[in-house]
């Protein structure tokens, strides 16, 4: 799996402007290339967590899971992991000051994962939505 660029840099941004609250949101992929995040409508986001309303999800293919860590700090929880083997098989969890080294991808089971950063050219007017 791999992650586009901007992406990477879109979330970077918005787990930043959501500080000191949690941002999260669910990943969505083109081929083996993340280029998606998708805001779960109803999230309530907190200092401490960032609860997702699962049920609220829009009927997409996600591959995953992405949201941040205001300490810093980016283990994931007992209730992350709870989540990660719910939902797809590639976390991301950010921790502050959110920056291009500050972030950690973990698999289904809370092992870390490598995930290669890419170039992706977005297409504006994609044809088959
Ligand atoms: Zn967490």
């Amino acid at each position: 799996m791999k992650i586009a660029r901007d992406t990477l840099n879109f979330i970077l941004e918005v787990c930043k402007s959501s500080y000191p609250k949690e941002f999260a949101g669910m990943l969505s992929a083109t081929g083996d290339v993340i280029t998606d995040v998708v805001v779960v409508p109803g999230t309530e986001s907190t200092d401490e967590s960032a609860v997702m309303q699962l049920f609220m999800l829009p009927n997409i293919r996600t591959v995953g899971s992405v949201h941040s860590h205001p300490t810093g700090n980016t283990r994931p929880s007992a209730a992350d992991l709870e989540l990660f083997e719910a939902k797809g098989s590639v976390h991301i969890i950010v921790g502050a000051p959110y920056t291009i080294s500050s972030w950690t991808c973990y698999d289904k089971e809370g092992n870390t994962v490598k995930l290669e950063i890419v170039d992706y050219e977005f297409k504006e007017n994609e044809e088959n939505w």
